[in-house]
């Protein structure tokens, strides 16, 4: 029996030192990957009656998800558009990100189409090179934008980057890029509401990055960066507990009824001590579908040990054991594994700040 325990409390909780961190800007809580493997509709469920007006998507059927488990009010922003779900995404007024001329084309094809406007988030490619308008094709874009929204089939909402988060001074340069393309579009005639540039780690440590609005997922999630500051210098709690129960008990070992087929990295094995009701044991040796833990003396069948989470090592602590990152050992976990949530009544009057 293994289950991934949810604090919806401690999640709340990380909402509102997120929210007072990145102050006057607004948080987007980012819940792709179905949460971050933490289960989309309650994580979204609790966020939402915390007061977050912003959800980021990654695609559009995870925003049609968003939807369905809040209201009509929320706002949800959506990065991967294809011709397949540029209607979905129209009709259902879902905040588009836009990295390319094409796909702005289609949304304002779909808006005509649909008698409605689109809402758009351009990007500009401030060095990732993952997705983004290029620099120098900028201008173009942008003024072409401007005509759209002219004709009313967009509405440009933000201007929005990524970034690598790989060293302040590339971080930096990647601003700048980004700031330029933002006057730019306002020399166009756009009137971009919103400029959203970080994610959990910048929108911590860097008050110049964190403009309008921040797209925080794994922070929100009390899941720290690998090598970066430890979650109680965050003033953050992981939420999720990962668990599983002892189903046999050998001689110097036991059999705990979890596997490489739930999730769990193999190559943690002989490297992760886990949490028994003994202390602390080390994970000795990963199968498919169970898993050896050095035994304690009392050992009893039924009994629980923690992988990771409260009172055991975190999924970033887990992730730096085998050259990986928390938020990856977190969505590994297989949606198999049941997920409890945990939680108090909802406090009232504690939203974290209305929807921009
Ligand atoms: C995943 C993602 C985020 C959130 O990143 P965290 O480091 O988990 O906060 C923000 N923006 C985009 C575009 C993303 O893909």
């Amino acid at each position: 029996m293994n289950v991934l325990r949810v604090d919806l409390d401690a999640f709340a909780g990380n909402l509102h030192a997120i929210a007072s961190r990145v102050a006057p800007a607004a948080p987007m809580l980012v819940v792709k990957d179905d949460a971050y493997g933490h289960g989309l509709a309650r994580i979204v469920a609790r966020a939402r009656a915390e007061g977050i007006g912003w959800f980021g998507a990654f695609d559009v059927g995870t925003a049609l998800a968003v939807r369905a488990a809040s209201d009509v009010s929320v706002r949800v922003f959506a990065w991967s558009i294809h011709d397949d779900d540029a209607a979905d995404a129209v009709a259902h007024g879902i905040d588009a990100g836009v990295g390319d001329l094409e796909t702005l084309l289609l949304l304002a094809d779909e808006a005509r189409h649909q008698a409605t406007t689109a809402l758009v988030h351009l990007k500009i490619d401030t060095g990732l090179h993952r997705s983004g308008v290029r620099p120098e094709q900028w201008n173009d874009v942008v003024a072409r934008a401007a005509t759209l929204v002219e004709e009313g089939v967009i509405d440009v909402v933000g201007i929005w980057s990524h970034l690598a988060e790989s060293s302040d001074e590339e971080d930096d340069e990647a601003r700048d890029i980004f700031v330029a393309a933002a006057e730019a579009a306002e020399r166009a005639g756009l009137r971009p509401r919103l400029r959203h540039l970080a994610a959990s780690a910048a929108a911590f440590a860097r008050a110049e990055f964190r403009l309008d609005l921040v797209r925080v997922g794994a922070f929100a999630y009390g899941i720290r960066s690998a090598g970066g500051p430890h979650e109680t210098t965050l003033g953050l709690n992981q939420i999720a507990t990962l668990s599983a129960t002892v189903a046999e008990v050998g001689e110097t070992t036991v059999t705990v009824a979890i596997g490489a087929l739930d999730g769990l990295p193999s190559p943690i094995a002989g490297r992760l001590r886990v949490k028994t009701p003994g202390g602390q044991r080390m994970l000795r040796s990963i199968a498919g579908g169970s898993s050896e833990v050095e035994t304690w003396p009392g050992a009893r069948i039924g009994d629980e040990v923690v992988i990771y989470g409260s009172g055991a090592s975190s999924s970033t602590d887990l992730g730096e054991l085998i050259g990986s990152i928390g938020e990856e050992i977190a969505v590994r976990i297989s949606p198999l594994v049941e997920r409890r949530y945990e939680e108090r009544a909802v406090r009232e009057g504690s939203a974290v700040r209305p929807t921009r």
